[in-house]
């Protein structure tokens, strides 16, 4: 995930180092900051809250950075959207395939706006 909750409840990026709570369980969350991967923040007991996450790729952030911040990995009910535009409707980003199963999962779970 690219952003962690500070102690002031603020959205922050990872810092190196940095350690900071999930914005969807409020576990705690540290700053994964190497050479080889995007920068992104990584729950501290390992997995993911978010049954649906994928790992942070060049590819995928690019594409979140289109859009205004705010519209970046936005809570919906167990989730994180990718991204949600100023009108509602979710966009998923991605680059694998994904099975009918899922689609529709992800389809029932957004509605008709995604
Ligand atoms: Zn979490």
């Amino acid at each position: 995930m690219l952003y962690g909750i500070n102690d002031e409840g603020e959205t922050i990026e990872p810092t190196p180092g940095d350690i900071a709570r999930c914005p969807l369980c409020a576990g705690a969350v540290r700053a994964r900051c190497g050479q080889v991967n995007v920068w992104h923040w990584a729950h501290a007991q390992g997995g993911d809250c978010d049954s649906w996450a994928e790992p942070e790729t060049r590819w995928h952030r690019a594409y979140k950075l289109i859009v205004p911040r705010q519209q970046r990995e936005v809570r919906r009910g167990n989730h994180r959207a990718d991204m949600v535009n100023r009108h509602g409707a979710v966009l998923e980003l991605q680059h694998s395939s994904l099975s009918v199963d899922d689609i529709e999962a992800r389809e029932a779970h957004y509605g008709p706006k995604m």
